[in-house]
């Protein structure tokens, strides 16, 4: 089953599949997203500028050229458990950050798996109302990361320094962008 929580880019869609992965206990977190430009604003704009600095400094945020890569290790957190390759940030009960500190992908994406146990091709509402919302919000951030990469090209042509006041404009424009987003935003379906 399906369920979503619209709250715009911070968007979550959750499947009681999740709790028992067909990929193991990490499931998808074994292969964590990046946390583009975008990801890094929303965090930020969500009062995260010292937990991405006190992750940086700890190597498990690391700068890229499109944003920041979260570490992957090599642990199990059971005996039980097979020894598996994830997120630094997945621990025995999953994710362990806030979903406000995560990219927006760990919230949002779900895999097909989910959908089909969700009841998608039967019509389930929640299901159907979940691939709209996972289409829109990828389009969004999508554009969103291109108008960043443009801004910080144009700024800082050498590459940004990952310091306080490159964190604090990524916050900033990235309210601008939100704000500016229309109907992106605001259209994004709502269960009944
Ligand atoms: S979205 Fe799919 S792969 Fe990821 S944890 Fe849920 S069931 Fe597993
Ligand atoms: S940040 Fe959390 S949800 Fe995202 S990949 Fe890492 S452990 Fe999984």
């Amino acid at each position: 089953m399906i369920r979503l929580e619209v709250l715009g880019a911070h968007t979550q869609l959750l499947s009681t599949l999740c709790a028992k992965c067909p990929q193991g206990p990490a499931g998808c977190c074994k292969a964590p997203p990046e946390m583009d430009w975008s990801d890094v604003g929303r965090v930020i704009a969500g009062g995260g500028r010292d937990f991405v600095l006190a992750r940086i400094a700890k190597k498990e945020l690391i700068p890229t050229k499109r944003g920041l890569e979260l570490r992957r290790v090599k642990r199990r957190e059971a005996p039980t458990h097979p020894m598996e390759r994830k997120c630094v940030f997945h621990g025995p009960g999953g994710c362990t950050i806030d979903a406000a500190m995560r990219p927006a992908t760990c919230n949002y994406f779900l895999c097909e798996d989910t959908f089909i146990e969700g009841g998608e091709r039967k019509g389930e509402r929640s299901a159907v109302l979940a691939r709209q919302a996972h289409g829109a919000l990828r389009a969004v951030f999508e554009r969103w990361d291109a108008e960043f990469s443009e801004r910080i090209a144009a700024r800082w042509p050498e590459g940004p320094a990952w310091d306080a006041a490159f964190l604090d404009w990524l916050g900033e424009v990235f309210v601008e962008l939100e704000e500016a987003s229309g109907t992106a935003l605001s259209a994004l379906p709502v269960p009944a």
